[in-house]
């Protein structure tokens, strides 16, 4: 190995979206922190076809867009999103007579559609000229951690088949799914969810407004712009996604729980079209005569894994899937990498300022592994509900209640770091999460019951005048006592909206044993206010 020269501040491991990221959010931070980040591939990378990853929802916008300062580059280079769209299209040609869950109009806070090549050659770029070190073409091989707190970490890396060696304060695995330190420190935990995912994208734009040429169906979106949603078509067991990529191409994902669709049955580009053609046949007919604009096709067995830990004391640290990943159904990834490199900035600075970060680091990984807990019960068992076109509807308005009056909230507000502040709102967190897993089990057996009437409407959340008010609020800036506020009516709300979910479903299938849920609500250290919603919170029809 070579002469070691220099000891860096921080040495990312990997250069893709997590490891880029946090590069730009260190440089933003400390303009003379000392950055290098290691990437095997060599830039630019292609465009379209380059990593899966491409939808991000208001955590990871906010983070790219805001704490980055990516803004401009998002709305001149990306593609706004026009949200999540959800039709019950299995095994249906005709769209427009199927249930179809969305939003009519923008709502408030901005989400996008990215490109990941474009993305990363730009976010390279842009570390390059914020002064961090961006090294492409560089495989890290060996690791060797530092054994005391004045020793600092070595990594060898190669480059053009030269051997280098690197000395760094900060280590940072942003190693995706090689998981370098994960791997070295046996750090693997598996989560129990099993799910399986393909994906490619062909070289066009699927525009599912032409699904149908019913003028009200049209007219029922404006923009007349469903093609930019993140478009789901579910099925008991699996979704699809449809998401357009500023290239031109358009991203297209088959994510299946093999108990109910095994992968093996969609593992190439050829069985999954026929796959299309018994479940989604609309689907198939839009990509039948588009066959030879293929332009790549990938897959992932068993993609979802947990990671005992993710933040050291020790001066080390995991980031994006290079730590966890739990399920793209409401892609919480660049949520995921927006809160752990905003974890790990934090770190840095402390250190920085010469205090010891141990307690601290505890404290991040205790605090991203509840986010991580309470966000797995989303998806983990409830793959059978997302064929159901009277339970998924609520579910969604369920989930994004607690995404947006909770963990939203959270990183919005700046607080993810304010350890005194989220000790005062402890409680309202843990009620939060113990009613979340509650409903979540509610909501799997309400579905074992329900009769899944798959009707001819569109379920509006633009309509739900709270639900869109709750996207605005994510913008407003709220001190330590406001913020308190915010986080017990979200309390309230979540109490309130299971209320109404609970008296609903029961109401409708007698049968269903509501009795658990109705004495969690009415138990004390769950008894929430409500906060007075006088009009009913869910869909008048779910
Ligand atoms: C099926 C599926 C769908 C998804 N959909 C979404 C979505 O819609 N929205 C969303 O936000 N997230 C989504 N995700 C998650 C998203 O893909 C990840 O969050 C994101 O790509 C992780 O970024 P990363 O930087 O951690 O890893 P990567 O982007 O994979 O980057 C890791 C980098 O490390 C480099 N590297 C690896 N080994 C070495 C080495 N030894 N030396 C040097 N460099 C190395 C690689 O070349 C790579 O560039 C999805 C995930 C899956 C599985």
């Amino acid at each position: 190995m070579n002469k070691v020269l220099h000891r860096h501040d921080v040495v990312i491991m990997g250069g893709g979206l997590a490891g880029l990221t946090l590069a730009l959010q260190l440089r933003r931070r400390f303009d003379d922190l000392d950055v290098v980040v290691l990437e095997r591939r060599s830039h630019p990378v292609p465009h379209a076809t380059h990593k899966v990853g491409e939808s991000s929802v208001e955590i990871g916008a906010h983070y790219f867009d805001t704490v980055l300062g990516l803004k401009p580059h998002l709305n001149q280079a990306q593609l706004r999103k026009f949200g999540f769209r959800f039709f019950f299209s299995e095994g249906r040609r005709d769209i427009d007579q199927v249930t179809e869950i969305g939003a009519s109009r923008y709502l408030h806070v901005p989400s996008y559609q990215i490109d990941r090549g474009i993305f990363e050659n730009y976010l390279a770029e842009e570390a390059a000229e914020q002064g961090v070190r961006f090294i492409d073409g560089a495989l890290v091989g060996k690791v060797e951690l530092a054994e005391t707190a004045q020793d600092a970490h070595r990594l060898g890396w190669s480059q053009d088949g030269v051997s280098h060696e690197i000395h760094t304060r900060w280590l940072i695995d942003a190693c995706g799914r090689a998981g370098l330190l994960k791997r070295k420190l046996g750090l693997a935990e598996p989560n129990d969810h099993v799910c399986n995912a393909v994906w490619f994208r062909i070289g066009d734009r699927i525009t599912i407004d032409d699904w149908s040429d019913d003028p009200a169906w049209q007219a029922r979106c404006d923009p007349q712009a469903r093609w930019l949603s993140t478009n789901h078509l579910v099925g008991a067991g699996y979704w699809v996604w449809l998401i357009p990529l500023a290239s031109g191409s358009h991203s297209v994902g088959i994510v299946a729980d093999p108990r109910i669709h095994p992968l093996d049955r969609f593992d190439t580009f050829d069985k999954a079209m026929d796959w299309f053609a018994e479940w989604q046949p609309r689907l198939f007919d839009e990509l039948d005569g588009k066959r030879e604009l293929l332009q790549d096709f990938a897959f992932f067995r068993n993609f979802s894994y947990g990671c005992r830990q993710v933040f050291s004391g020790q001066r080390w640290a995991l980031t994006g899937e290079a730590g966890l990943f739990l399920d793209p159904f409401y892609s919480p990834g660049s949520d995921f990498i927006a809160m752990s490199n905003t974890y790990i900035t934090d770190l840095i600075a402390h250190d920085r300022a010469g205090h010891s970060v141990d307690a601290r680091a505890t404290l991040y990984d205790q605090i991203y592994h509840s986010f991580y807990e309470s966000t797995l019960a989303l998806y983990k068992d409830q793959y059978a509900l997302f064929g159901d076109p009277e339970v998924l509807p609520v579910k969604v308005i369920w989930d994004y209640t607690y995404y947006w009056g909770v963990l939203s909230q959270i990183f919005f507000q700046q607080k993810l770091t304010d350890l005194a502040l989220l000790g005062s709102v402890k409680d309202e967190l843990q009620h939060s999460q113990r009613l979340n897993f509650a409903m979540q089990d509610f909501l799997r057996a309400w579905g074992a019951v329900s009769s899944k009437r798959n009707r001819a409407v569109m379920l509006d959340q633009a309509d739900l005048p709270w639900f869109a008010e709750l996207n605005r609020s994510l913008n407003d800036r709220l001190d330590g006592p406001a913020f308190k506020t915010r986080m017990r009516a979200s309390v309230a709300q979540l109490g309130q909206l299971a209320g109404e979910i609970v008296e609903r479903a029961c109401a409708a299938y007698p049968g269903l044993d509501c009795s658990e849920m109705k004495s969690l609500l009415a138990a004390r250290e769950l008894a929430v206010p409500t906060i007075g919603h006088s009009e009913p919170m869910l869909f008048a029809i779910a």
